[in-house]
């Protein structure tokens, strides 16, 4: 069943990982797909292995500065021009860094800060007023299990995705009016680059603290976004959804 059948979608960091993930699921489900990433030759890459796994799927790739709300729209005016409409945004590009406090570089606050929450902002004001004249739409934010409590270094990190839990929740309760549902995601521990290149000893202390005994996949985070996208997900807005293997560490 493609439950995105026709549907356009946006997804920042879509090169590699969870949104990469999340771009070949929703090409999978019929979407069609502007994949944004940090440089033209990750997106290059993505495409071409996109291409390889299926030479019919409809899929462009671009590489906006997500912290310059210009080039932000002017992309987002560039998908809508070239799909015709945009049904979906995702806001997935993150980084995280785990400094002690006393340690802490301000600007590193400050660049956390930047991508993982102005970016969003910047994506979704530039996106909304699309989706209202469309009739509607569909947000989504990358959360993280962190947003729920915390961690015990490199407060910037879990600030950046409280912040992205209340940005979900208001834009919900304002453009609900416009059929614009607003959305998160808020992972666990997942087997992106980041954790596969740990030495497997740590993966399984990591894995021997979360109930279902493992990590776990992009693809299992990327099926949430599916639904959360689709129609199945139709009276749902303001959603928080954890996909963590109930992981509370
Ligand atoms: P990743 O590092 O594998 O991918 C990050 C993506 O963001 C890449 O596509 C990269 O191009 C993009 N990106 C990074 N800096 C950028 C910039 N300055 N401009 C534009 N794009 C930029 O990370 P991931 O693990 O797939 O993480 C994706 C999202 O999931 C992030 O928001 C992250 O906070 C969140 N998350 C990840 C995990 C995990 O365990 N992997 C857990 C919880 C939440």
């Amino acid at each position: 069943m493609e439950l995105l059948k026709n549907k356009v979608a946006i997804v920042t960091g879509g090169t590699r990982g969870i949104g990469y993930a999340i771009v070949k699921m929703y090409l999978e489900n019929g979407a069609k797909v502007a994949v944004w990433g940090s440089r033209q030759q990750t997106v290059d890459t993505a495409l071409e292995k996109l291409h390889a796994e299926n030479a019919d799927w409809d899929v462009i790739g671009m590489c906006p500065s997500l912290t310059n709300y210009e080039e932000v729209a002017a992309a987002v005016a560039q998908v809508n021009q070239h799909f015709g409409r945009v049904d979906i945004l995702v806001n997935n590009a993150g980084i995280s860094a785990r400094d002690p406090l006393y340690q802490y570089d301000p600007a590193s606050f400050d660049n956390i800060m930047s991508l993982n929450v102005n970016a969003a902002f910047y994506a979704t004001r530039a996106v909304a007023p699309l989706m209202k004249q469309q009739g509607g739409g569909v947000i989504l934010n990358t959360s993280s299990m962190v947003s729920l409590y915390g961690q015990p270094a490199g407060v910037g990190y879990p600030t950046s995705k409280f912040a992205i839990n209340g940005m979900t929740k208001s834009l919900a309760r304002e453009l609900g009016r416009d059929n614009i549902r607003v959305n998160a995601v808020a992972p666990g521990v997942t087997r992106t680059d980041m954790v596969a290149a740990l030495p497997e000893e740590m993966v399984k202390r990591v894995s021997a603290t979360i109930p279902l005994g493992r990590v776990g996949e992009p693809e299992e985070v990327a099926s949430a976004f599916v639904f959360l996208a689709s129609d199945m997900a139709s009276y749902i807005t303001g959603t928080v959804l954890n996909v963590d293997g109930a992981n509370m560490t």
